[in-house]
C-alpha cells in the first residue's frame, strides 16, 4: 500500500460513547476474490496497492489501517416496526477514513468498513462472521446501485476465507469492504434519544452536521438558533430519503429490511440483504422470506420511508424541536417523493413535461405489468422499441389484451411529446437500464465464488457498471430468469 495514505479518523472523535475501540478477528488464510477499481479509484488507490500483501490484510481484518483507528459503533433502531433497543455494528469494524476524490475531482474522505471481521460489544447472539453468500450479494449490489446512479454504500473488495460459518448449514466466512463518507443511521440518533442523553444528541447532530453538511447547513449560532439548524438538518434527511425511494420504485428494487437501523442519514442505500431487483412485476412484491407480514413489500416502501422519518425526527423533540413544527416538515414528504417518482416515471416512459392524466397512465402501466407479471426491467426497455417493433415487447405478455388498451392511450399521449420516435427511443434506454442485478444472477456469481471462480462476478460488474448500454457477448446478463432462478428465497440469515 501507498506509504503516503491520508488517513483520518472524524468519527472516532466523537465522544467515546459512540463506539467502542477493539482489534478484529481477522479470517484465517484469507484470499482476495475481487477488487472493484472505480472504488479503489475514489480512494486514489491502484491495482498494485490492491495486489500488496498489506492491502490483503487489512481487509481480511488482520491488520489495523495504517493511523486508522479501528472501532465498532453503537446505534438502536426500530425492527419491523418495533422498537429493538440497542444494535450496534456486530460484526463491523469501521477502520478510519482514507482520502480519496469524490468523482469529480474533488478531495473527500472516504470511510472504509469492513463487515464480517469478528465479534464486538454489539453482537449480542450473532457469531461476527459473515458468509460468502450474502458478501457477494452485498459487493455486486453495491456497484449495481452505483451504476444505476442510485445513492450508495460502496463496496471496495471481498475477501473469503475457509473459516466454517454456522446458518441453517455449514458455509464458509467472507468479509466485504464498504465505502461511504459515513455510515451514520437514523438509529444513531434513535439510540441518544431512547439513553434520554441531549448532550450526545447534540454531538451527533453536530458531528454529522459540520460533515457531510457543511455546505448547506449552519452550525448553530448566534444567528441560527438550534431549532432552525434541527429543522434544516430533518428536511435535508427529508428530502434525501424521498428522492432515494423514487429511485427504488423506479428500478423495481426492493431493500427488503428497511429498520430505522439500515436508514442512512445521508439517504444511501444502507445495508443489503435479503433485497432483490424484481423479474416479474408484482407490486407487493416482497424480496424478504422472512418478512412473513410483507411489511416492507416493495409499494409499501415509500410509506415506510416516511414512517421511518418519524422515528428519526422525533429524537430531536429531546434537543427542544418543536413536534408540531417537526411534523409539518414530515407532511412535506409526501409531495417531494410524488414529485420525484414522477419525474422519473415520465422520463422511463419517454415523456417530457407533466400532464393531467399520467398518473392514470402509470397506474394503467403497472396495471398491466401486474396482471402479466410481465419484466419490470425489459418492460420499460422495450417500451421504448414499439415503433420498430412491438413484438419484443408483447412477448413479455402472456396475455396482451390489458397491453393493447393501455398501449392506446400511451400512443395517444406520445402525439403531445416533442421530437422523433428514434430521439424518445434514445432517451428511454438512457433511463431504463438493460441489465440489473437480478436474484438468479448474483445466484450464479456466489455458485462460481464459491469454487473459487470470479469470472461471473467479473463480467457482472462490467455489465452493472453500465447497466443502459447493451454490451456485446453479455447478453445473458440481460435475460429474465430460467426456471430455476424465478423464486429463490433469501432471507435475513446472512
Ligand atoms: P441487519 O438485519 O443486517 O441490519 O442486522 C441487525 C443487527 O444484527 C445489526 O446490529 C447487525 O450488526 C447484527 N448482526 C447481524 N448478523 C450478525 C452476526 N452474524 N454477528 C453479529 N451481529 C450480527
Ligand atoms: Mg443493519
Ligand atoms: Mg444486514
Amino acid at each position: 500500500m501507498q506509504s503516503n495514505l491520508k488517513v483520518s479518523n472524524q468519527f472516532a472523535s466523537l465522544s467515546p460513547a459512540f463506539y467502542t475501540r477493539l482489534r478484529m478477528q481477522g479470517l484465517t488464510d484469507p484470499t482476495l476474490l475481487h477488487v472493484n477499481p472505480d472504488v479503489l479509484a475514489l480512494l486514489g488507490l491502484t491495482m498494485e496497492d490492491a495486489r500488496s500483501p498489506q492491502f490483503l490484510s487489512i481487509m481480511s481484518g488482520n491488520a489495523d489501517l495504517p493511523g486508522g483507528v479501528t472501532l465498532s459503533a453503537v446505534y438502536s433502531g426500530h425492527q419491523f416496526g418495533v422498537w429493538a433497543g440497542q444494535l450496534g455494528d456486530g460484526r463491523a469494524h469501521l477502520l478510519g477514513a482514507i482520502r480519496g476524490t469524490d468523482g469529480n475531482g474533488k478531495p473527500a474522505d472516504w470511510e472504509i468498513q469492513l463487515k464480517g471481521s469478528g465479534k464486538t460489544p454489539y453482537s449480542r447472539m450473532g457469531d461476527g462472521r459473515a458468509v460468502l453468500r450474502s458478501s457477494v450479494r452485498e459487493y455486486l449490489a453495491s456497484a449495481a446501485m452505483t451504476g444505476l446512479g442510485i445513492p450508495t454504500t460502496q463496496a471496495l473488495c471481498l475477501v473469503a476465507s475457509d473459516d466454517p460459518v454456522y446458518r441453517e448449514t455449514v458455509e464458509t466466512a467472507a468479509i466485504v469492504a464498504r465505502v461511504a463518507p459515513s455510515f451514520v443511521r437514523f438509529g444513531s440518533f434513535e439510540h441518544w434519544y431512547a439513553a434520554k442523553d441531549p448532550a450526545r444528541l447534540r454531538e451527533l447532530l453536530d458531528y454529522v452536521i459540520s460533515s457531510f453538511f457543511a455546505d448547506q447547513i449552519p452550525l448553530p449560532d448566534n444567528e441560527h438558533t438550534l431549532n432552525d439548524v434541527i429543522e434544516q438538518f430533518v428536511d435535508v434527511v427529508i428530502e434525501r430519503t424521498a428522492t432515494l425511494m423514487a429511485d427504488w420504485q423506479s428500478v423495481g428494487f426492493n431493500h427488503g429490511v428497511m429498520n430505522t437501523d439500515n436508514m442512512s442519514v445521508l439517504g444511501l442505500t444502507l445495508d443489503y440483504g435479503p433485497y432483490g431487483f424484481m423479474d416479474a412485476f408484482r407490486i407487493n412484491h416482497v424480496c424478504n422470506h422472512t418478512d412473513t407480514q410483507g411489511r416492507y413489500a416493495w409499494n409499501a416502501q415509500p410509506s415506510v420511508g416516511l414512517w421511518n422519518l418519524y422515528r428519526f425526527a422525533n429524537c430531536f423533540v429531546a434537543l427542544g424541536a418543536d413536534p408540531e413544527r417537526l411534523k409539518a416538515r414530515l407532511e412535506r414528504y409526501e409531495g417531494l417523493f410524488i414529485a420525484a417518482y414522477r419525474d422519473r416515471m415520465l422520463a422511463k416512459l419517454g415523456l417530457q413535461t407533466w400532464q393531467e392524466g399520467d398518473d392514470e397512465l402509470i397506474d394503467g402501466w403497472w396495471r398491466v405489468l401486474h396482471e402479466q407479471s410481465a419484466d419490470f426491467t425489459l418492460s420499460f426497455r422495450y417500451l421504448a422499441q414499439i415503433d420498430n417493433d412491438e413484438s419484443a415487447l408483447r412477448r413479455l405478455f402472456a396475455d396482451t389484451a390489458g397491453l393493447e388498451q393501455w398501449l392506446l392511450s400511451y400512443r395517444k399521449r406520445l402525439q403531445d411529446n416533442e421530437g422523433d420516435a428514434q430521439a424518445r427511443a434514445s432517451r428511454m434506454d438512457r433511463v431504463n437500464p438493460l441489465y440489473v442485478l437480478r436474484n438468479y444472477l448474483a445466484e450464479e456469481a456466489i455458485q462460481a465464488a464459491a469454487k473459487g471462480d470470479m469470472s461471473v462476478t467479473d463480467s457482472l460488474l462490467q455489465v452493472l457498471r453500465d447497466p443502459y448500454t447493451a454490451q456485446p457477448g453479455m447478453e445473458h446478463f440481460a435475460e429474465p430468469p430460467p426456471e430455476w432462478g424465478r423464486e429463490l428465497e433469501v432471507s435475513c440469515s446472512s
